[in-house]
């Protein structure tokens, strides 16, 4: 029987590298990305140049603007925005949308179990944004064991990136030897600017940081990345 995994992809840093990731490991790879009416469209067609350049069996666009669609509503309804505030007591990130994940991650797995793929992977991780609650390793658990319950099969929400802060995840993509096409064609810039970026965003800081650490210490976070990982 093939081995078969689904990857969330955005077209970003994370999940570009998860799908690198991911290629080597199983006979076919299908990525899933959902187009929520971002404010950039141009994720949605990073995404699929990107899946097409590295391979990945399938490239599947859904139509989840219904998350957008309750996120207008509520606001309608209320009017005065809610301050929301995580266990530390800061607020949670203006970019938070609640649900996404609860949604993006059932979502990949219903597909997951129509095409008969044993895992959903995903480029989540705690160290760099702990302020998003569904990015935890302990919501992804209890997710999954959800959906296996849910649907009665056996799904493995799997999160390569969960313990890795952005030096590291740099340099999975160089141990793959695509360092140079992470940083060069995904879009993780929140003003939609390819590659390096705006420079401004809190997105490009956070990867433009964890790039410097890695180009400047190269050794030390490729030998932390691969006892983290098991990798040879
Ligand atoms: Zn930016």
């Amino acid at each position: 029987m093939k081995k078969k995994a689904v990857v969330v992809f955005s077209g970003g840093q994370d999940s570009t590298t998860c799908l690198i990731h991911a290629l080597p490991l199983y006979d076919e790879v299908h990525c899933i990305t959902f187009d929520y009416g971002q404010r950039h469209r141009a994720e949605i067609e990073v995404a699929q140049q990107l899946a097409k350049q590295l391979g990945a069996t399938v490239h599947k666009v859904l139509d989840a603007s219904l998350l957008n669609e309750l996120a207008i509503s509520s606001l309608t309804r209320d009017n005065i925005p809610v301050p929301t505030v995580n266990s530390s007591g800061e607020s949670l990130p203006s970019t938070f949308v609640p649900g996404r994940n609860i949604l993006f991650l059932t979502l990949a797995s219903i597909y997951a179990y129509q095409v008969k793929a044993e895992t959903v992977i995903t480029g989540v991780c705690e160290t760099d944004f702990s302020g998003y609650p569904d990015c935890r390793d302990e919501f992804v658990k209890a997710l999954n064991k959800a959906v296996e319950l849910g649907m009665e099969y056996r799904l493995r929400l799997e999160t390569p990136l969960m313990w890795l802060n952005k030096s590291e995840t740099w340099a999975l993509a160089d141990h793959h030897h695509q360092l140079s096409l992470v940083r060069e064609q995904t879009l993780t810039c929140y003003n939609g600017v390819i590659g390096s970026g705006c420079a401004n965003c809190d997105a490009c800081n956070l990867r433009s940081r964890g790039l410097n650490e890695y180009l400047g210490n190269k050794a030390e976070v490729m030998n932390s990345l691969r006892s983290k990982m098991n990798l040879q």
